[in-house]
C-alpha cells in the first residue's frame, strides 16, 4: 500500500526523476514519484516520432552519477536515437529498481501548500490525496504540446499525429499523401523519414531554421578516450563549462578575421557534427548582430550548395533571426529531401493556411488533400507543464496567478510564496539552452543537499526572499540583455504560444557560472533564503555576488592566461604591458574628427589628443583625464572611452597627458591637469569648442585629478566648469574603505595594485592634502554638478560613492550611478564588454544634461 504522507513528492520519472529517486532513498527520505506515462523515460517516453534523436552526443549526455554505468552501457551511436536512450533509461529503472518507487500513469491535478501543517497537499488523477513535506516538479522542459492555433485542426478525417505524442505503434505512410506543419527540429528530424516512405509530402514552414548536418556514426573515439582517460576531470569540465558539454572555446571575434578564415573555420567547426560547436566558433556570436550574421551566412551558403532549386534553397534559408537565438538543429539529410521529386514546400508567410478542412489544408486558394497531417508545431516550453498542474502556495496564491507577466524564480529552482516548491531545469536556470543531463544532475544534487542540511540542522521550510528573487530577475535580464535573442521570436521568448508572457526563459549565464552561483548560495549559509521549523529561523538575505556576465567571462579568460601582477612590476614593465594590451583592444566607433597636438604643461609641453563629433559645432568641451593611477597610461590609453563619449554626447573630448609617478610625484600630475584646463578654457574656441561650455571628466587617477582640478577653478576664479563626470575615482588615499576588503582582489584593480599606485605617486603626508584626497576638502559646496559612477565590484567603490554623498550634503546636484555587476576596468572596455554600454549611454546623457539649456 503506498504512503499517503511522504517527505518528498517528484512529479516526472524522466531522467530526472529517476535520479533524484535515487538520491532520496539513499538519504532515507520517503517519496512518491508520479508519472503520467506508463513508463520511465520522460521526453524520450513521449517523443517517438521517426529519426527522433539526441543531438547532443552521447559521451555527454548520459548519467554520471553511477560510474558503472559508464562501462555497463555501450551506445552504439554518436547521436543516440529515441528507443536506445529510452532502453538506457529502462536498464538503470531496473538497475537501481527504480521501478518500485514510480507510480505510473498518475496525473497530478492540483497541489496546495497548507500553512499551518507546513506541507503541501497532492491531489491526482486517481483520485488519490497525499500529503508531503517537499514537492518537486521534475516534469521537463518541452513535455506539454502546444496548440497548433490553425483554423479547422478538429475537422480533419484523415490521420493526426503530433510528434511530442507519438503512437507507441509507430507509422507506416507508405504510399500516404503527408503534410508535415512546422520546420524545428522535431521536423527536421522526422521529415526524411517520413519523404523516403510518403507518396506525396508538403512541407509547411512558417519559419525555417538554421541545422546542420549531425554526422552521425560510432562515438568519436577522441572524446570516449578521454572520458574514459580520466572521467572525472572530464566531468568536471563540463560542469564548469558554459553549457555542459566540454568544447573549445573561441578565443577571436567573427570580426577579427577576413570572410575567407572565417568561412574556414566555422567549415572546421562545421565537420565535428557537435550542435554547439558552430556558435563557439567565436567569441561574439552571441553578442554581436554582424558577427552572427557572418555565421548565417555560412551557414546559408550550405543549404545552397544542398538544395538544388535556387528558390526553394532561399525559402528554407533563414534571413529574419540572429543563429542561436532560435534553437539550431541537427539533421540527417533535412535539405536533401527537398530535392526529392515528390516533395513540396509551402512558405506559409507568404501563403498562408487558411483552415484545415475534412480532406486536407486550404491555403492561398489552393486546396490539397492528405491521408495524414503531422503537427510538428512545437510545446508551450518551460513554465506549461508547471502551471499546467493548479499549484497554490502560501494565501491562496497560485503559480499560474504569480507567473502571469512571466515565471519569477531564485536561481530557476525555487519561488516566493511557494515554500518547499522546487523546479528541475526550471525557467531562469541554464536548462534548454544546456545539456540537459548536466543540468538536471545538477540540481538534483543541490535539492538532495538542502533537504539533507535541513534535516540534520531541524529545519522545516525552506523559501526565497523576496530580495533573492528580484535580484535573480534583474541578473537574468542583465544577462539577458547583452544577448541577441530578445529580437528572435522563438520558444525561448515565449513567442511560439499566443498570449505568453514575452521573456528569455531560461538563464543565459552559463553553466559553471550558474553552478558556482547555486553552490556559494548553499554553502554561505543559503543565501536568499528564509528556513524555518521548530521555533527556529534562518534568514540569510545575501547578496549571492552577480557579476555582468561578459565581465565574468573577461576575468575568466585572464585567470587562464596566468598575467604577472603588476605590482610585482617596474613602472617601465607595467607601462610596456599595458600599451601591448592596447592593441589587442577593439578601437571604439568613429567620431568626425581627431587632432593630436602639444599644449604648454606645467613642466613642459605635454601632449593632447582632440575628439570632435561629426555634427556641425561648435561643441561644448569635455577635458579629460586619463586612467591610469598617476603611473601608467596617456592622453591616447583611453581611446575607445574617449571616442564612444563623444560620438554619444555629441561633446567635443579633449584628452591631455599629465607628468608620470614615480619620475614625477604628487603634486606633478595635479599642476598639469590644471595647466591643461587652463589652457584649454583659453583656446577652446579656436578648437571649434564653446568657451563657456566647459566640463572636466576622468576615470580612476583621471577622475581623482578631475575632482581636484574642479575644487581648483572653483577657489581659483574659473574657469567656470559645466559639470565634472568621475569614472570609478579616487578620492581618498588617507584610509581604505570596505570596499577595499570585500573587492581588493580578484577584479583587476586589487588593493595590491592601488597601494603600487598611491607608493609610486604620492607619500602618506602627501596623501592627506586636498590635491590628492578630494574628498577631505573642508567644503565641497559651490562645485559643479557632477556625475559620479561607481563599479559594485571594486576597490574604490565607496570612495566614489563617499565623494556623491559629500557633493550632495554640500548641496551640489549629483548623480550617482553604481554599474551593477563591473569592476574598476570594465565599463571602459568598449565594445568589448556589451554590460557597460548602458553605464556609458548614461555617462554620455550625464555629459549632455551638463551642457543643457546653454
Ligand atoms: P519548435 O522548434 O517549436 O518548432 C515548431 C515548428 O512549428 C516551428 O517551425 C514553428 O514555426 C511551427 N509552427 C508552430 N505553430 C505553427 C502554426 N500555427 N502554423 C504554422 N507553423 C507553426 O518545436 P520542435 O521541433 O518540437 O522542437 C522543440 C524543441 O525540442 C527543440 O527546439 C529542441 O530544443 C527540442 N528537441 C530536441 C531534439 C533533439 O535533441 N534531437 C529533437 C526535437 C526537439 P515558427 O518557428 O514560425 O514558430
Amino acid at each position: 500500500m503506498a504512503e499517503k504522507d511522504v517527505d518528498v513528492v517528484v512529479v516526472g520519472a524522466g531522467f530526472a526523476g529517476m535520479y533524484l529517486l535515487h538520491e532520496l532513498r539513499k538519504q532515507g527520505f520517503s517519496s512518491r514519484v508520479l508519472e503520467a506515462g506508463d513508463d520511465v523515460g520522460g521526453t524520450w517516453y513521449w517523443n517517438r516520432y521517426p529519426g527522433a534523436r539526441c543531438d547532443i552526443a552521447t559521451t555527454d549526455y548520459q548519467y554520471t552519477w553511477d560510474p558503472e554505468l559508464l562501462d555497463e552501457w555501450q551506445w552504439s551511436e554518436k547521436h543516440a536515437a529515441q528507443p536506445e536512450i529510452l532502453r538506457y533509461a529502462q536498464y538503470v529503472a531496473k538497475k537501481h529498481d527504480l521501478y518500485s518507487g514510480i507510480d505510473f500513469e498518475v496525473r497530478v491535478d492540483k497541489a496546495a501548500w497548507d500553512d499551518s501543517a507546513k506541507k503541501w497537499t497532492i491531489h491526482t488523477s486517481t483520485g488519490e490525496t497525499i500529503t508531503c513535506r517537499h514537492y518537486v516538479m521534475a516534469t521537463g522542459c518541452l513535455s506539454v504540446p502546444k496548440d497548433p492555433d490553425i483554423p479547422g485542426t478538429d475537422r480533419f478525417k484523415g490521420n493526426v499525429y503530433v510528434t511530442g505524442r507519438w503512437p507507441h505503434e509507430g507509422v507506416d505512410f507508405t504510399g500516404q499523401r503527408v503534410a508535415v506543419i512546422g520546420t524545428g527540429s522535431s521536423a527536421i528530424q522526422s521529415m526524411p523519414h517520413i519523404a523516403s516512405q510518403a507518396k506525396q509530402l508538403v512541407v509547411f514552414q512558417r519559419t525555417p531554421n538554421f541545422s546542420m548536418p549531425a554526422f552521425n556514426g560510432p562515438q568519436p573515439p577522441g572524446r570516449v578516450a578521454r572520458l574514459k582517460a580520466d572521467r572525472v576531470a572530464y566531468q568536471n569540465e563540463a560542469r564548469m563549462s558554459p553549457t555542459g558539454v566540454p568544447m573549445e572555446m573561441a578565443t577571436v571575434s567573427a570580426l577579427a578575421v577576413s570572410r575567407e578564415e572565417a568561412f574556414a573555420m566555422l567549415e572546421k567547426s562545421w565537420r565535428k557534427g557537435e550542435l554547439l560547436q558552430i556558435g563557439a566558433t567565436f567569441t561574439d556570436v552571441g553578442i554581436n548582430r554582424a558577427a552572427n550574421e557572418v555565421v548565417c551566412d555560412f551557414m546559408r551558403s550550405k543549404i545552397h550548395e544542398v538544395v538544388k532549386d535556387p528558390e526553394t534553397a532561399e525559402t528554407l534559408s533563414p534571413r529574419g533571426h540572429a543563429y542561436g537565438t532560435k534553437r539550431p538543429c541537427m539533421d540527417t539529410n533535412y535539405f536533401e529531401v527537398f530535392n526529392m521529386p515528390h516533395v513540396r514546400l509551402v512558405d506559409i508567410r507568404k501563403k498562408p493556411i487558411t483552415s484545415i478542412t475534412e480532406t486536407g489544408i486550404d491555403f492561398d486558394g489552393e486546396s490539397i488533400e492528405f491521408d495524414s497531417i503531422v503537427y510538428a508545431t512545437g510545446f508551450d516550453a518551460m513554465t506549461g507543464a508547471i502551471v499546467n498542474v493548479d499549484i497554490t502556495g502560501k494565501n491562496g496564491l497560485t503559480l499560474k496567478k504569480k507567473w502571469e507577466n512571466g515565471p519569477l524564480t531564485y536561481l530557476g529552482l525555487t519561488t516566493v510564496g511557494f515554500p518547499n516548491f522546487y523546479m528541475i531545469t526550471g525557467p531562469g536556470s541554464p536548462s534548454v539552452l544546456s545539456n540537459m543531463m548536466v543540468s538536471i544532475e545538477q540540481h538534483v544534487e543541490w535539492i538532495r543537499d538542502a533537504l539533507v542540511d535541513m534535516r540534520d540542522k531541524g529545519f522545516e521550510t525552506i523559501e526565497p526572499t523576496a530580495a533573492a528573487e528580484e535580484d535573480w530577475r534583474v541578473h537574468c535580464t542583465d544577462c539577458a540583455d547583452i544577448t541577441l535573442f530578445q529580437d528572435t521570436n522563438s520558444w525561448y521568448m515565449g513567442a511560439n504560444v499566443p498570449g505568453k508572457p514575452r521573456v528569455l526563459l531560461p538563464y543565459i549565464g552559463g553553466v559553471g557560472r550558474y553552478r558556482r552561483i547555486c553552490t556559494e548560495a548553499m554553502q554561505r549559509g543559503f543565501l536568499g533564503f528564509e528556513l524555518q521549523g521548530n521555533g527556529k529561523q534562518q534568514l540569510n538575505p545575501g547578496p549571492v555576488r552577480l557579476m555582468q556576465p561578459d565581465v565574468e567571462m573577461m576575468l575568466d579568460v585572464m585567470a587562464t592566461l596566468e598575467l604577472p601582477p603588476i605590482e610585482a612590476m617596474s613602472p617601465a614593465e607595467a607601462r610596456g604591458f599595458m600599451d601591448a594590451s592596447a592593441t589587442m583592444r577593439a578601437p571604439g566607433p568613429d567620431v568626425g574628427e581627431i587632432v593630436d597636438g602639444t599644449f604648454p604643461g606645467a613642466d613642459g609641453d605635454l601632449e593632447y589628443r582632440v575628439y570632435r563629433p561629426a555634427s556641425a559645432g561648435p561643441h561644448p568641451v569635455v577635458v579629460y583625464y586619463h586612467g591610469g593611477g598617476w603611473v601608467l597610461g596617456s592622453h591616447t590609453s583611453d581611446d575607445p572611452l574617449c571616442r564612444d563619449l563623444c560620438k554619444r554626447a555629441d561633446v567635443m573630448i579633449i584628452s591631455v597627458n599629465y607628468r608620470h609617478a614615480p619620475e614625477a610625484r604628487f603634486p606633478a600630475a595635479v599642476d598639469d591637469a590644471w595647466a591643461a584646463l587652463q589652457w584649454v578654457a583659453k583656446n577652446a574656441s579656436a578648437f571649434g569648442g564653446k568657451p563657456d561650455q566647459i566640463a572636466v571628466a576622468g576615470w580612476s587617477a583621471g577622475g581623482n585629478l578631475a575632482a581636484v582640478v574642479a575644487q581648483m577653478a572653483r577657489d581659483n576664479g574659473g574657469p567656470k566648469l559645466k559639470g565634472q563626470l568621475l569614472l570609478t575615482p579616487v578620492t581618498d588615499g588617507s584610509r581604505q574603505s570596505a570596499s577595499y576588503i570585500e573587492n581588493g582582489e580578484g577584479y583587476v584593480l586589487t588593493k595590491n595594485v592601488m597601494e603600487w599606485f598611491w607608493n609610486h605617486y604620492a607619500s602618506a603626508e602627501d596623501r592627506k592634502s586636498v590635491k590628492a584626497s578630494p574628498l577631505l576638502a573642508p567644503s565641497l559646496a559651490n562645485l559643479p554638478p557632477a556625475m559620479i559612477v561607481t563599479g559594485q565590484f571594486d576597490p574604490l567603490r565607496d570612495e566614489g560613492n563617499a565623494y556623491a554623498h559629500a557633493l550632495a550634503d554640500a548641496g551640489v546636484p549629483v548623480k550617482r550611478l553604481q554599474a551593477r555587476g563591473h569592476i574598476h576596468t570594465s565599463i571602459t572596455m568598449v565594445d568589448m564588454l556589451p554590460s557597460g554600454q548602458s553605464v556609458r549611454a548614461h555617462m554620455a546623457s550625464g555629459l549632455r544634461e551638463f551642457f543643457a539649456g546653454n
